[in-house]
């Protein structure tokens, strides 16, 4: 479906397409924040071709669904959604139907026999091609696959004109690195992101600069190890602590965080900056996946159970009122009752506000796939069950620790819950549901927040003006 759209004619010098129509396109992404980053991307890179994006599948003339295949459940997802475009293919045979992402890179050619009505299959790799891929569509009409990594040490993101479909948010990601060099046994992403290459210091600037300007407040540095940023790719080396003081003088910039980091990359340094920079917020994702140390050593962490946990003690010292998230793993191939439980320990001990949470599921091609799934599915059900309360009991517990206070919230936009205006977040990282202040404030703005009461992984109190 085409839309004209109004545009300066200053803009339309500069647009690529010589007229102000635009198609349509419907993005949907499944996965990690890389993943939406990335779409974030694609719908960038889409709109200097001429493509405006919809919330609407059957107003598009392109559906790119963006996969994630780190667990069977997203890859079912996946199929599913497909399943259910299949009717628009048939009843459009122009729309195309392209699949991008992680399951894209793993499963190629797979996909393309498993869903003919496909038009082109992708990876992370190619998000910059977007464009490319839709036109070798229109122009050939041929299904293909786009996969394979840049082999290239460089990692860029080519800056485009000051066009851009939509403002950024008050929160916006910025990617720093890419690929993982870790190779934990359970994991994909090493195969699906290939290694580890970090942006140029002074394109990332430019990039933060660039959304600060157009009404950012906060930053978040993305990428799959954060921590280990600056160690290839990169003209002059650069530790990942140096890059966190350098992005906190970038003027108009309120509040920087980051995601994700592994503990051993995660350095005294780091610690450091928390403690220097106000704007650091006080918040850090730190993936445990296991409170044993022979399951650790069997996940390839390398790291024991007791370095993590000396870490986390020198950044409470240092920060005490950080708060920290995690990922586990429950079920991994060997896990005993007994090593179980010492992952339910640790839980206790940090006290973690909240958890990403999964029963394991061998992904195809990690060495961990080759070993017994020796764990039984009810028994997978059962300790999953049993850490998901256990968070629930240590989330209300972390949430009733701001009840009465007043916290500063980054305003992000509408609150769905009834009875509430705004949501944004607190330094911590907790979405607050706000009360009043309807005339004064606004998407962007902080506001002081009289914390009232928890409700789940969310604090809900009235604006003090
Ligand atoms: S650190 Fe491990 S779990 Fe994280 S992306 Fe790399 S290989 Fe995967």
């Amino acid at each position: 479906m085409l839309v004209v759209v109004e545009m300066s004619v200053a803009k339309i010098a500069r647009f690529p397409y010589s007229f102000c129509i635009m198609k349509q396109v419907y993005l949907n992404t499944f996965g990690c924040q890389m993943n939406v980053a990335d779409t974030d991307r694609m719908e960038l890179v889409l709109f200097h071709s001429g493509y405006q994006r919809t919330l609407e599948k059957e107003d598009a003339d392109l559906i790119l669904v963006n996969t994630c295949s780190i667990r069977e459940k997203a890859e079912q997802k996946t199929f599913s959604l497909f399943g259910g475009l299949r009717s628009l293919k048939v009843s459009n045979p122009d729309l195309i139907l392209g699949l991008t992402g992680c399951l894209g890179q793993q499963e190629g050619e797979q996909l393309l026999k498993r869903m003919p009505y496909l038009d082109f299959v992708m990876g992370p790799d190619q998000v910059e091609g977007i464009a490319q891929a839709v036109d070798r569509v229109r122009s050939t009409g041929e299904p293909f696959v786009w996969t394979g990594f840049d082999h290239g040490k460089v990692y860029s993101i080519p800056e485009l004109s000051d066009d851009l479909p939509r403002a950024p948010g008050p929160s916006a990601f910025v990617n720093i690195i890419k690929g993982c060099d870790k190779f934990c046994t359970f994991c994909v992403v090493p195969f699906t992101r290939g290694r580890e290459k970090s942006r140029e210091p002074e394109e990332l600037f430019g990039e933060i600069r660039h959304l600060v300007n157009r009404g950012a407040k906060e930053i978040i540095l993305l990428g799959q190890n954060v921590n280990s940023y600056g160690k290839r790719g990169l003209k002059n080396a650069m530790p990942f602590h140096e890059l966190l003081y350098r992005v906190a003088e970038i003027p108009g910039l309120q509040r920087l965080r980051f995601t994700t980091s592994h503990p051993n990359d995660f350095t005294r340094e780091t610690i450091r900056a928390y403690r220097d920079l106000d704007m650091l917020m006080n918040h850090l994702h730190l993936p445990v996946q296991s409170g044993n140390n022979r399951v650790l050593k069997a996940m390839r962490r390398d790291h024991t159970i007791e370095e993590y946990l000396d870490l986390l003690a020198e950044l409470k010292s240092a920060v005490p009122d950080i708060s920290l998230s995690t990922d586990i793993i429950v079920g991994f191939p060997g896990e005993t009752d007994e090593d179980f439980e010492d992952t339910l320990k640790v839980m206790e001990e940090v006290g973690y506000s909240s958890s990403f949470m999964f029963a394991y599921s061998p992904r195809p091609g990690t060495p961990a796939s080759e070993l017994p799934d020796s764990v039984p599915d009810e028994t997978k059900k059962r300790r999953l069950q049993e850490t998901i309360s256990l968070q629930s009991r240590r989330t209300e517990q972390r949430g009733q620790s701001f009840v009465g206070k007043n916290v500063a919230v980054l305003i992000e936009g509408k609150s769905s819950k009834p009875g509430y205006i705004f949501k944004g977040r607190n330094p911590q990282y907790w979405n607050v549901n706000i009360r009043g202040g309807e005339s004064l404030l606004r998407a962007g703005a902080t506001a002081h927040v009289q914390v009232e009461q928890v409700s789940g992984h969310s604090l809900n109190g009235r604006a003090i003006l």
